[in-house]
């Protein structure tokens, strides 16, 4: 069986930030269920907190963060800046209200949550961003869900490169190409979904090299992104699932068990295109 150290490797942003590679998402997580949730997941070890305005549990993760009797600076908190916020004065008022729900005086990442490109505000949202870096109400600022039309224009027109994309990736959804204009242009690629919901784990290859490292098909697809440098999130609300997810650093897939994986892609999403969504 995989074991657990004690420490969760950091990831080196292009704004001189660390980011712990391994952390806990917090998306259709019931506000009802989200302080205890949280809670047990900080008791298992994470200190990584993935949350947005959009998932409507803000202020129950700050609770659970303040009740765990943690220093703030042991728990990295990213959160959200969503479509209905887009535009310069609603994206700073919008990191203002996330922090009061929160109750918090920073976060470390405030990430715009999706492009939006039918608004076109998301060069305006970024400079907003910028600025809430320089003013400290967040250590690094980045965005989700950017394809490279949309990652190319904020650069060109701010000269400020995210230090993070968050966009859907698993082993059914590589992102070959966008991974690699991540790696060109410096910027630290998330993994959300990395399980696909759940949607990949009982494919045949995963649950083979699972056999053989005798762990779970989950564990693999997290120990694969972290072989690949991403970093990842997975959610969810089953104590046994929770301590799994952050079991993953007992064992190392081969190359070939890399290249088995890799093989899976089928450019498939299980969410929304960020070419289109607009939002609820
Ligand atoms: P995940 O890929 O993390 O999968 C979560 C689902 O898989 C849940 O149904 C969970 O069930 C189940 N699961 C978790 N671990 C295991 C396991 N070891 N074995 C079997 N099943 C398991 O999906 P998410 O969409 O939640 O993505 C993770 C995080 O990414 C989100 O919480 C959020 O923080 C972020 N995200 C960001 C988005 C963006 O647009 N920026 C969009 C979507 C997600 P159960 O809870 O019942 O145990």
């Amino acid at each position: 069986m995989a074991s657990t150290p004690t420490t969760v490797p950091t990831v080196q942003l292009n704004d001189g930030e660390q980011i712990p590679q391994l952390g806990f998402g917090v998306f259709q997580i019931p506000p009802a269920d989200t302080v205890e949730t949280v809670v047990r997941a900080l008791q298992v070890g994470y200190r990584h907190i993935d949350t947005a305005k959009a998932y409507n549990n803000e202020a129950e993760v700050g609770q659970a963060i303040h009740a765990g009797g943690l220093a703030r600076e042991d728990v990295y908190i990213t959160t959200k800046c969503f479509n209905d916020d887009h535009g310069f004065d609603q994206a700073k008022r919008a990191l203002h209200a996330s922090l009061e729900r929160l109750e918090m005086t920073h976060v470390d990442l405030y990430l715009i949550h999706w492009p939006v490109p039918a608004h076109d505000k998301y060069v305006e949202t970024w400079k907003a961003l910028v600025e809430l870096q320089k003013e400290g109400l967040t250590r690094s600022i980045g965005v989700s869900n950017f394809q490279p039309a949309h990652l190319e224009r904020i650069i060109a027109e701010t000269g400020v490169t995210p230090a993070v994309n968050q966009v859907e990736l698993h082993p059914y959804l590589q992102q070959v190409g966008l991974r690699r204009e991540h790696a060109d242009l410096g910027i630290v690629t998330e993994a959300w979904s990395p399980l696909a919901q759940g949607k990949v784990l009982d494919d045949p290859e995963l649950e083979a090299i699972a056999g053989d490292h005798d762990v779970t098909a989950g564990q693999v697809v997290l120990r694969w992104h972290l072989q690949l440098g991403h970093v990842v999130f997975p959610k969810s609300v089953t104590q046994e699932r929770i301590e799994q997810n952050f079991d993953v650093f007992g064992f190392t897939l081969t190359d070939d068990e890399m290249a088995r994986i890799d093989a899976l892609d089928r450019g498939e999403r299980t969410g929304p295109d960020p070419d289109t969504f607009t939002g609820a």
